[in-house]
């Protein structure tokens, strides 16, 4: 046993634990080697499904898929509604694993939780609304009407830094819209979906329990790499695929489901700005800028990467900030009062180091960035917080590095600011910090921000639940989550009854036979 192994031991046995006390199932195996981020140590060495057995839990999930359409949605609503009642019993140990495995600080792994009954909420209601518009006909006697029908199996392949609430906004939605569910999580973090899946076990027992109907199959999760998530993706028994994760990955997956004309809902990379207008409240945007650009270490993907201030309050605000950055707790994400916790691993420390020495070449100047040391964890890849002063939007400012770097830029025309802020190919999440109402409101006007999520005297990272959650161009165009995101899990039927006893056509065609 090696030192890194010894200090590991400690998580292991703790997440060990709490996997049992959830009920979780594991297959033990050699493929897939997982390490918490937190001391690098291993949790747990799992077998990979790869794509037969891909294959054969889409299988199931179909089967299942056939009698779960035929449950009244309020019906399959009450299951969802069990499944936030498991939730909230079992956030603590639900959220502490979330913590083990991504290494997030406490209050983020049970934030994460928390959005996960917040949509489980949002979709027993909905479960209630999934109505169609009855629509004006041309001819007498007739009606025209909208319903919508359960798709398929939905294919869910998920990123680490959302290990289970990114799954949560699409299940809990699938599962009120009549669908099955086959999860690939990301293969650096399989305990907390396998967790999550054990969850959803016992929402199913006391469903049963209550008399309800719930078919095996309902909820399948395939513990693998890229073979799984591909199998997934080709599968003509998969109607519909969200995925979530890096442009490299939606380039790929994109136009497989093109190929078979399946839905693809792709929420990919972001590269989050935030304008500081003269008249912003500055302690506000300090905050504001401080937990969207350090928060969850960087690694969100609505994180704020590029801050343009205006050069009237540079000097006012850029200097709070540093001072912010120096003295933000980096540490073990566990302990009381962190507030930025690891990376997820060597290669995020390795590309965020290659983009801060790319920013120095094209005339940046680096504060913070280096690796941090911390005691007990010497494992894990810790960083100090890494904030760019930027002579102009170029180089590595253009690019999603997933890390905790701010580059900071002056500007000094409003035009020119909205212009260089979409002069990206990324278009998820945005912001701007000022109290000037004409500002603000061409920010999010069809002239402003062209991103998915455009916010005002708030940063640009996190959402809640109530809203669309999702990007424009290469973020991927997907919606997810509140609003009629539910739209994308069903497929829409247009239906004319004729209530008469003659047959006339639309737009005047005659044909008497
Ligand atoms: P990743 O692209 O490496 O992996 C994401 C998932 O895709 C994993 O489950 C992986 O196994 C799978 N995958 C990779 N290649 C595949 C292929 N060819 N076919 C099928 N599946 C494949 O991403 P990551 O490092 O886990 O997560 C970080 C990225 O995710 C960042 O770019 C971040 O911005 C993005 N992200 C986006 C959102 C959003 O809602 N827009 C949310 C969270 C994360």
């Amino acid at each position: 046993m090696t030192d890194t192994d010894q200090t590991a031991s400690g998580l292991a046995r703790e997440t060990a634990l709490l996997l049992e006390g959830l009920g979780a199932s594991l297959k033990a195996g050699d493929a897939i080697v997982v390490r918490s981020p937190i001391d690098g140590s291993v949790l747990a060495r799992l077998a990979e499904a790869g794509a037969d057995e891909t294959t054969a839990a889409i299988g199931r999930a179909d089967a299942a898929f056939r009698d779960w359409r035929r449950v009244p949605a309020p019906k399959r609503g009450e299951l969802v509604r069990l499944l936030g009642e498991e939730l909230r019993i079992h956030k603590a140990a639900l959220g502490r694993l979330v913590s083990l495995e991504v290494g997030k600080i406490t209050s983020e792994g049970l934030g994460e939780v928390q959005e996960m009954i917040d949509i489980c909420d949002f979709a027993v209601g909905l479960s209630r609304q999934l109505y169609g518009l009855t629509i004006a006909t041309e001819r007498p006697n007739h009606r025209m009407m909208e319903t919508w029908h359960p798709i398929g199996v939905v294919g869910v392949i998920s990123a680490f830094n959302f290990p289970v609430a990114v799954w949560s906004w699409n299940a809990a939605l699938a599962f009120v819209c009549g669908n099955s569910v086959v999860w690939k999580p990301s293969e650096k973090t399989p305990l907390t979906a396998l967790a999550v899946a054990a969850i959803f076990e016992r929402a199913v027992a006391r469903f049963r329990a209550e008399g309800g109907t719930a078919p095996d199959g309902l909820l399948e999760v395939v513990v693998g790499g890229r073979a799984s998530g591909e199998a997934l993706v080709d599968d003509p028994r998969v109607p519909l695929v969200s995925a979530t994760g890096s442009t490299v990955m939606g380039r790929a997956v994109g136009p497989r489901l093109a190929k078979r004309f399946a839905r693809a809902i792709l929420e990919l990379g972001g590269n989050n700005a935030a304008i500081v207008c003269p008249s912003a409240d500055l302690d506000l945007t300090l905050r504001g800028v401080a937990f969207a650009a350090m928060g969850t270490a960087g690694q969100r993907c609505t994180t704020l990467r590029r801050l343009f201030v205006h050069y009237s309050v540079y000097d006012r605000l850029v200097p709070r900030l540093k001072k912010a950055y120096g003295s933000v707790k980096i540490g073990n994400p566990l302990e009381v009062g962190t507030l930025v916790g690891p990376l997820i691993d060597e290669r995020a420390f390795t590309a965020m180091q290659a983009a801060l020495a790319a920013a120095t070449k094209a005339g940046g100047t680096v504060t913070g960035g280096a690796r941090a040391t911390v005691a007990g964890c010497e494992g894990g890849f810790y960083v100090a917080p890494a904030l760019v002063e930027m002579p102009e939007q170029c180089g590595p400012v253009v690019e999603e590095t997933f890390a905790p770097i701010l580059y900071v830029m002056r500007y000094s025309d409003f035009d020119e600011v909205i212009r260089l802020h979409n002069a990206v190919p990324q278009g998820l999440s945005s912001s701007i910090f000022t109290t000037d109402m004409r500002e603000a409101e061409r920010f999010v006007s069809a002239e402003g921000s062209d991103c998915g999520i455009a916010n005002v005297n708030i940063g640009p990272s996190g959402a809640e639940i109530g809203g669309a959650f999702g990007g424009e161009k290469e973020t991927g165009g997907g919606r997810e989550a509140g609003s009629d995101s539910w739209k994308a899990y069903m497929r829409r039927t247009t239906n004319t009854v004729n209530y008469g006893t003659t047959l006339p056509l639309a737009q005047g065609v005659v044909f008497d036979v």
